[in-house]
């Protein structure tokens, strides 16, 4: 197992849990995390990541427990992209913000220059090594954040919505990229809030409902769950809603699928 979560509470005030009784395991499913702002998703990224320590409880990363394991051997481990691209960026040059990261957790020289080209032309951006970061745009910034995690080469990947303020193109690269990292054998662990981006890439779904999992399942059994989405005040995809108001009782995830019935 990757990943084994026992008994998780988590506080920043005492008295007021943030997270409360949490227990799962991800095996290599590529997983997304959905739930209401506030229901404690990335405050449990970052105790996966070690850089917050459960109050109770254990993780355990490939079998080390985060609280007995340092943060450096943990990041050679577990990868994780910020929301915001903003407070990853540190070098005034793409090639050697992408190098920061592989050099920073001991891989030589000519390794790390290796895996920033390779995750460079993963995100589609390896033409804009010399440029500075910052001349870049959003989306472009989002990727480079995404390739200093990738150059790292960590068996664990998480993405911390990776789709918000995204235009077109670079969101089809973030579902590709994704698509190449689970070929690799990766674990993908994605938090977000858009429902067709789960639908179309996500195998298994975990929704987080104030500190608590309120559903765990494949994708399609937990967006076939309406009504329980609805006490976390979130809805399935549009697609997915639209099948059920025609009447159908298959659950449908995307356009592909849509596309097996007649009426389209
Ligand atoms: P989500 O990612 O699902 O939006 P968070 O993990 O960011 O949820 O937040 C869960 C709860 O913890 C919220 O009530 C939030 O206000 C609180 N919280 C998050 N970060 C901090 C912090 N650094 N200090 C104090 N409270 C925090």
């Amino acid at each position: 197992m990757n990943i084994i979560v026992k008994d998780l509470y988590f506080y920043y005030k005492e008295g007021e849990d943030v997270l409360k009784g949490i227990n799962l395991e991800f095996d290599d499913r590529c997983t997304a995390i959905i739930g209401q702002n506030g229901a404690g998703k990335t405050t449990f990224v970052k105790l996966l990541k070690g850089l917050l320590k459960p109050k109770k409880g254990d993780i355990f990363i490939k079998g080390l427990n985060t609280k007995e394991t340092t943060v450096a051997k943990l990041a050679s481990i577990i990868g994780l992209v910020f929301q915001n691209p903003n407070d990853q960026i540190f070098k005034n040059k793409v090639l050697d913000e992408v190098m920061f990261g592989p050099l920073n957790i001991g891989q030589d020289k000519n390794l790390a220059f290796e895996n920033a080209k390779k995750a460079l032309e993963l995100v589609a951006l390896l033409q804009k090594a010399d440029e500075n970061p910052y001349d870049l745009t959003l989306s472009e910034r989002k990727l480079i954040s995404i390739a200093s995690i990738l150059a790292m080469d960590t068996d664990i990947i998480i993405l911390d919505e990776p789709t918000i303020a995204q235009d077109f193109i670079s969101r089809e690269k973030i579902k590709n990229i994704i698509k190449k990292l689970k070929e690799e054998g990766k674990l993908v662990i994605t938090i977000t809030h858009d429902m067709d981006f789960v639908a179309e890439n996500f195998e298994r779904t975990i929704v987080f409902n104030q500190g608590q999992v309120l559903l765990d399942g494949p994708t399609k059994e937990v967006f076939s769950k309406e009504d329980i989405l609805k006490t976390a005040h979130l809805e399935p995809p549009y697609i997915t809603q639209l099948f059920k108001r025609l009447g159908f009782s298959e659950t449908v995830l995307n356009l592909e699928e849509a596309l097996n019935y007649k009426i389209l």
